[in-house]
């Protein structure tokens, strides 16, 4: 089993060698699996009621778009020098689907745990979270940073973690929000553009990093700039890189802030960091959509909600909520009705926990 992720801040800044905050959450993916007598690989997905079997794994396009996650899991095995014997895998969950909250890195982390103790292949669970990640990017073709596998083998109950996303080094903290809880808001939409754009952005993020290595060779990713030095060159960008690029560098102070803070538990400031946030990704990257701007906006009436943001890719899936625990009906209530108001549809809301993070079991 692999959990799902939560990220308190720190989006779109991982595949910038930079900091996020993710902890691994009450919502899983849980697989049946078994060794079988051939060589074949046979799966079932119960959620979707859909079933598929292939002796071959060298393709990137299956019949069912899961397919290529579980394939592409094998294939890392494969590249591990491990010899690949027949497998019954059957799987399914409760984290939303393409909501954010990286069931597909779930799925890649839950197989590649349970493949790992099938084969007897004894490989660590750092290596193991690479090789999710390799799989995402090969075989599903989305070029994710390493938090989302990262956070679903490494979570820890009722602690965040502190991500370093150059070096992988973490630090944990406990996630004593006394009064308050963590609630997410889903939009109920995935629009079309989400892994395009998702993408674009990083191009976008690789293109102002050759921009600073014009005048800074010590500039290997976003993380080693700051804000003075984009504004020193700030000519020399084209005026969307230099947009996007900004927010990036922006996002990174806000992650170190936040732990600070969250440390402290001045859950006020970490609440205005996440807003800040919101507001960053929606006018700067650019990677936000009227849905979530809708669940955003409602919470700035509301005097017991400390911060919102969206989480993320973007285009769609969940806002992350801190709120005063007492009012959480009165949330949801608001929330509800407001958000049917402005879109005609009803968000899905509810409060999680933070949980281990993959585990097999027998
Ligand atoms: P996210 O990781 O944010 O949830 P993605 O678009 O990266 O969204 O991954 C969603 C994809 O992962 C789905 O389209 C599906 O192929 C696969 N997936 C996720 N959860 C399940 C599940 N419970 N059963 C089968 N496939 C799933
Ligand atoms: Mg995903």
């Amino acid at each position: 089993m692999a959990p799902g992720r939560i990220n308190l801040i720190g989006e779109h800044t991982d595949y910038n060698d930079g900091f996020v905050l993710p902890a691994a959450i009450d919502r899983s993916i849980v697989f049946g699996m078994n060794l079988n007598d051939g060589n074949i690989f046979r799966f079932y997905s119960i959620d979707y009621d859909e079933y598929f079997e292939t002796k071959e794994i060298s393709q990137r396009d299956y019949k069912f778009p899961w397919v290529s996650y579980l394939i592409g899991v094998l294939a890392q095995f494969q590249k591990e020098g491990i010899s690949l014997k027949g497998i019954d895998c059957v799987f399914g969950g409760d984290i939303p689907i393409g909501s954010g909250l990286s069931s597909s890195a779930a799925i890649e982390c839950g197989f590649a745990t349970g493949l790992n103790e099938l084969y007897k292949a004894n490989i660590e669970k750092y290596q193991l979270t690479l090789m999710a990640q390799k799989a995402e990017h090969e075989y599903a073709g989305v070029l994710c940073g390493i938090m989302d596998q990262y956070a679903s083998m490494f979570g820890r109950k009722d602690q965040v973690f502190k991500l370093d996303c150059r070096d992988h080094e973490h630090e944990y903290f406990p996630l004593d929000l006394e009064d308050h809880v963590i609630v997410l808001c889903d939009t109920r939409v995935k629009h079309k553009l989400a892994d395009s754009a998702y993408n674009k952005r990083r191009q976008e993020c690789d293109d102002g990093v050759r921009t600073l290595q014009e005048f800074d060779r010590s500039v290997i990713a976003l993380r080693d700039a700051d804000q003075t030095l984009m504004q020193k060159h700030k000519d020399s960008f084209d005026p969307l890189i230099f947009k996007r690029c900004m927010y990036v560098v922006k996002e990174n102070q806000r992650v170190l802030k936040a732990c600070k803070a969250l440390k402290k538990k001045d859950f006020k400031t970490f609440g205005l960091l996440m807003y800040q946030s919101h507001e960053g990704l929606q006018r700067d990257y650019e990677v936000s959509c009227d849905e979530l701007d809708v669940l955003v906006d409602l919470t700035r009436e509301m005097d017991f909600v400390l911060g919102s943001r969206m989480m993320g890719g973007g285009f769609g899936g969940c806002t992350i909520n801190l709120i005063e625990k007492s009012s959480l009906n009165n949330f949801t209530q608001l929330i509800s009705k407001g958000y049917k108001e402005s879109t005609g549809m009803s968000p899905n809301i509810y409060s999680v926990k933070i949980e281990d993070g993959a585990k097999a079991f027998g």
